[in-house]
This record gives structure tokens, sequence and C-alpha cells, in this order.
């Protein structure tokens, strides 16, 4: 346990402050000065193509392929300027391109530190949209001298120049990667803080206690606890209180990011595929083949009201050859089991099947399915039992249908998690757990016997708990937890 480290997170902790220290090795910062470039944008044609530079050498580089009002030092940071993006006349020789001739004509906009993404000299080339266009002009700042960026390395630069934080780096990618408008809005939340400022009422308490007992152990000669016994057990129990509504919200966090599971179970022959084609079809849904082991799962991810629902159509269940109707059922209780919703389906008229699929730890709904069949009268007996009615012949009951899964988001927490901007990922609910049993266990100390624990043992659990609420904002980082976050990102971001 390293207490000076978290002597020094006191003194400087704060939401755009530089990463403190890496927990192995150096500041990785230091292998990076060089200057980097990647084409932005994606591949193909489009209206336009940015073509981005970073580095202490940006200006530089920027000015041997830029023909125009003077780059480097002649023009204003912030102000787009027009010209012609040209291959450089020293470096390496090209067939295609001699030394000096014009590639294309661009604005170019420089972006001086600090101000920048990565909060290093920047240039910015908006080119025609053609990918040999974008292809050439990164490959003429590359023959001037910039090397090309790796995955992610824009935003793992802004990351380690304090620009933002881990978390914040993280919903970069969950923004770009954003299947619907919630996971854009959560994402973006998170982006401008969400998620940190949970953490920073978490952490700064935490750290005026840390800040008293060390007071305590530096000024006062006995090894008492300076900080009142009822102060810190309260803290204590709040911050749990804290992480436990993070906690809570993990769940949303992948059905965000992964879309919400809906499995379509029921009898052979009850209706699942002609539901599961008139769910999918009424909102042009992407239907495609998941290749399982023994049958396929059919699977459409559609977007209703900024929630992504992955429909999974079992067809297993459908043959009477017994040991490939046994694999089919196995493959549909696995799909049950992993899902977020059942959609437990009978035929209007016949038994109600639910009960079958009750165990699942989804949410069942019920759904009665052909009530064409039945209408009128018939349909009577099945009022008031909170089960849907559907005919996916008369496209009727489906609205209803989608109504009651969207009801569910509630319950799920998504526009929770979206207003607050914690879009939890794997990495921060693990994170959040240590931390929960580290609180917990010195909250047990505390309230056994009489004697207080030393400070010292105190300001060290303390400090621990820091450390794994500090590795989700990267106040506390490691080259290997920076690998895992950036992998995730695509070569020009
Ligand atoms: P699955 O085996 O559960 O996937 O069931 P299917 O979707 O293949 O449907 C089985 C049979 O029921 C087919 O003959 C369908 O035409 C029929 N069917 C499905 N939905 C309806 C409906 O809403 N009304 C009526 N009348 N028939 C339906």
């Amino acid at each position: 346990m390293n207490n000076r480290i978290f002597r020094r997170i006191t003194e400087k902790g704060g939401a755009m402050a530089p990463p403190l220290f890496a927990l192995e090795g150096e500041n990785p910062m230091s292998e990076h000065p060089t200057t980097i470039v990647a084409v932005a944008t994606p591949a193909g044609t489009g209206g336009l193509a940015v073509v981005r530079l970073s580095g202490p050498e940006a200006f530089g580089i920027a000015g041997r392929v830029f023909a125009g009002a003077g780059l480097p030092d002649k023009v204003e940071s912030h102000r787009a300027v027009h010209g012609t993006l040209c291959w450089p006349k020293e470096g390496p020789a090209n067939t295609v391109w001699p030394p000096g001739s014009p590639v294309d004509e661009v604005l170019a906009l420089p972006l001086a530190a600090p101000r920048s993404y990565t909060g290093e000299d920047s240039v910015e080339f908006y080119c025609h949209g053609g990918q040999i266009v974008a292809d050439t002009a990164a490959g003429a700042c590359r023959a001037a001298g910039a090397e090309p960026a790796t995955a992610g390395e824009f935003t793992r630069r802004a990351f380690l120049n304090g620009k933002i934080s881990l978390d914040q780096a993280e919903a970069v990618a969950d923004l770009i990667h954003a299947e619907s408008g919630l996971a854009a809005r959560a994402a973006l939340k998170q982006l401008r803080g969400g998620l940190d400022n949970q953490l920073q009422a978490i952490e700064k308490p935490l750290l005026g206690l840390l800040a008293s007992l060390e007071g305590s152990l530096e000024f006062v000669e006995e090894e008492g606890i300076e900080v009142a016994l009822g102060t810190l057990t309260r803290e204590i129990e709040s911050a749990i209180e804290r992480i436990d509504r993070l906690v809570a919200m993990a769940p949303a966090g992948r059905l965000l990011r992964e879309g919400i599971q809906v499995v379509l179970a029921g009898p052979p022959n009850v209706g699942k595929s002609s539901l599961f084609n008139a769910l999918a079809g009424q909102e042009h849904a992407l239907v495609d083949h998941d290749p399982g082991t023994t049958r396929d799962v059919v699977t459409a991810r559609v977007t209703r009201d900024g929630i992504v629902f992955v429909l999974r159509d079992t067809a297993g269940l459908r043959r009477n050859a017994g040991r490939v109707e046994e694999m089919g059922i196995a493959r549909t209780l696995e799909e049950i089991d992993k899902a977020d919703i059942v959609l437990a389906l009978h035929e209007a008229g016949g038994d109600d099947a639910s009960s079958t699929v009750l165990a699942s730890d989804g949410v069942v709904l019920r759904v009665a399915t052909k009530v064409d069949q039945i209408k009128g009268p018939g349909t009577a007996p099945l009022a008031g039992k909170n089960i849907v009615l559907t005919s996916s012949k008369e496209r009727t009951g489906l609205r209803e249908l989608w109504e009651a899964m969207q009801a569910l988001a509630v319950r799920f927490r998504l526009h929770e998690a979206a207003s607050v901007g914690a879009f939890l990922n794997e990495r921060h609910r693990h994170k959040l757990s240590l931390c929960r049993e580290e609180l917990n266990s010195l909250l047990a100390e505390l309230s056994v016997g009489q004697t207080t624990p030393p400070a010292e043992v105190v300001g060290t659990q303390l400090g621990l708990i820091l450390a794994h609420l500090g590795e989700i904002s990267g106040r506390v980082f490691s080259e290997r937890v920076l690998e895992e976050v950036f992998q995730r990102f695509c070569v020009g971001k």
C-alpha cells in the first residue's frame, strides 16, 4: 500500500487533472513524442474526409504539405484556411505523386495545444470525400514526417494529457458504436462527465477522511483515530449506498450496448415465426442467421423509441425425430436462460404455456397468438389476465406487445442510466464491486468491539478503495487497462 500516492491524489485530484501515475512503469506519454496522422472518417466515398494530425510537429508537418495561407505559424488557431494539400517537396520518392504535386484542395484547421482533442498541437484537413484522396493526404503527411496513428491513439493521448478521464474515453467509444438513440444519449452524458460526477461524489468524502486520518498520524503522538467513529461509519455507509445505486445501473449499460434480448418461446406451431416476422418486418429490421450448434437461431435487431430489441426465434422445436428435437429443446432452453424478456406464446383458446418458461431469469410476457381464430366472446377468458392478445395474420396486438416490452425499459433502468450518464461496462462494475467489498469489510471492522482500529489501518483500507475508484476514472491506471480500453477504438479516433 503506497500512501504517498494517495497523498498526491488528495493534493491534486480533479476531473480534468492529468492522470497522476501509472501502476506499472513510466507514464506512457513519455513514449509518445511523435506526431501521428490518420484518416478520421470511415473508409469509402462521402462528401468529406477528414485527415487528422497531432503531436509536437503537427504545424511543421502541415506546413510541408499545405500550400495556402501560411501554416505553420502565420495562421490563427481554431480558424480554418483554404489551400492545396501537396505531396511534400522533400521526402521518400513516389511514382504517382511527384514532389510538390497537388493532392487535393482542402480546408486546414490548426488547433494549438492545449485547446485540441488530444491536448497537443493538431491540424485537421477537410478533403474531398474519396478514399484515394484521404489516404494520399495522410500518406503525404507521413512522407513529411508523421507516424501512422494506431487504433484509438488520439483518444489515448487526450486521456494521457488530462483532457478526458478514462471513463470519458470509454464513452467516446460507446458514442461511436451506439446503435440506438438512448445508447448515444447515455454515452454523451458520460462523456460530459456524468459518471465522473457520480464517482467524485463517492471519492470526495473518502478523500476528506483520508486527509484527516493522515493529519492525525502526523500531528498526534498516540495512535488513535482523530476522525469520530460515528462520522467514519456514516461516510462509509453513504459511500456504500452511492456505489449500490451505481451498480444497480450496470445491467442497463449492457442492455444499451447489446440490446434487450427477447426470446420467442412456445410449443411448435404456436405462431412464433409468424409473430417474429410481424414484429421484425414491421420495423424493417435486419434479419440474419446466427449459426448454432444444433439448429439456427434467427435474430432480428429492431430499434423502437431509441432502444434496440434483439428478437430471437428458436426454430428447433418442430422436428419430431427424437435426438434432433432434444438438441433443439436444449438450445431453446439455453436461449430462454440468457433472455432479458421471454415472450411465452400460447395459442388463444389453447393451454397457456408460460409455466414452461417461468423459470427464466428474464421477465416473462405472456402472449396469446392467433386471436383472429377465436374472435368476439372467445377472447373473454383471456381478459384481465395480463396476456397480450395478438394475431400475426391480422396484425393486431403488435403495438400493445411493443408497448409492453418498452415499459420494461423502465424496469431495466435504461432511461435512468441515460439521464445520469452511467453507461457502465464490465470493467466499471468489477471495480465498483471491489470497492463495495472493501467498504463492507471496513464497516465490519469499525462495528466490532470497542477499540477503534489504528488510523494507519483505516487509512490503508481507504487508500485501497480510492485506488479501485481511481481506476474507473483513470486517475490511477496501468498500461494493461489502457490496452483493454483502447482496443475497442478505430484508427483515427
Ligand atoms: P411456429 O412453429 O411456432 O414458429 O409457428 P408458425 O409461425 O410457423 O405458424 C404455425 C402455423 O400457424 C402456420 O400455418 C401459420 O400460418 C399459422 N399462424 C401463425 N400465426 C397466425 C395467426 O395470427 N392467425 C392464424 N389464423 N394463423 C396463424
